[in-house]
């Protein structure tokens, strides 16, 4: 195996030094718990994005069609599975790296991406090989920076049939257990038994590690809002503008959910708001500011 090479050592600090509209928009992305890359005008998809085309040096700000002339980026979701294409397996982690036990270092090629990204693997040494199918692992606090993705893992391949067939047999189950606790004004979650992540809307398997989830729980109603946008362009859930979207962690909950913000002035909505669910007609009307009983 190769010795570690240098430029990989370099890759989380590079992605926090930078700044600007590409590689804001992927951290924003990588907050939100996706993965995208930008597509150039000979349609390879760069994953991370970059403003421009290492193969052309050409921009990849470009201007689609005729029809709307003003130049952009083309952002493509990608992933969040991948492949592995090389790796080197890392025996003593130092203090800078994502994880505090041996890993690999690889070159993941994100399925819908024409170039690899480099992140770390947490898998068995005997586990790794090239052409393995890896997934993200996801902190459940993100802050928009590259460290968002924990790592990779390996796909789940020994229980591949009992987890797709809890997708594919009842995706609708969860999301129904969901929507008819809300008309019991109650937000139903999950909590995954391997690694506790408590996920709302409640679902039947982990995202992060792929467990089977059994146990049911409540969360909020109250909550804080974690990030928020002021529309200007009405929507038809929310026809008045402006109106506040927001994510809110429920009170108990690993994971955000995005709802409608009410009751108050647009200006003087502020990150970590204590917020409450209003229910009406048995689902969540909007979220109102948590006031003082
Ligand atoms: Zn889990």
């Amino acid at each position: 195996m190769p010795s570690e090479p240098n430029h990989v050592l370099e890759f989380p600090g590079g992605y926090t030094r930078s700044t600007g509209p590409v590689i804001g928009r992927f951290l924003t992305e990588l907050r939100a718990g996706r993965i995208v890359g930008v597509r150039t005008a000979a349609r390879k998809v760069l994953v991370p994005p970059l403003e421009y085309d290492p193969a052309t040096g050409e921009p990849t700000l470009t201007t689609p069609d005729q029809t709307s002339p003003e130049p952009s980026y083309d952002f493509v979701e990608v992933g969040p599975a991948g492949t592995v294409r090389e790796w080197t397996w890392v025996e003593e982690p130092r203090k800078n790296h994502p994880l505090d036990r041996p890993f690999a270092w690889a070159l993941i090629r994100l399925d819908g991406a024409d170039t690899s990204l480099v992140h770390a693997v947490d898998a068995p040494v005997k586990a790794m090989r090239t052409g393995m199918r890896v997934w993200p692992r996801w902190r459940s606090d993100r802050v928009g920076s590259i460290t968002d993705l924990e790592c990779f893992v390996p796909e789940v391949s020994t229980i591949v049939a009992t987890v797709r067939t809890e997708y594919t047999v009842t995706p609708g189950a969860a999301l129904a257990r969901y929507l008819d606790a809300l008309t019991r004004e109650v937000f139903l979650a999950g909590r995954c038994p391997t690694c506790e992540s408590v996920y709302v809307p409640y679902r039947l398997s982990c995202p992060q590690c792929g467990s089977v989830i059994e146990e049911e729980l409540e969360v909020g109603p109250a909550g804080t809002v974690t990030t928020f946008a002021i529309n200007n362009l009405p929507d038809p859930r929310a026809p008045q503008v402006p109106f506040v979207s927001a994510y809110i962690l429920l009170d108990g909950a690993d994971t955000p959910i995005i709802a409608l913000l009410s009751e108050i002035p647009s200006d003087q909505v502020t990150e970590g708001m204590r917020v409450r669910a209003v229910f009406e007609g048995g689902t969540v009307k909007w979220f109102a500011p948590e006031r003082e009983a």
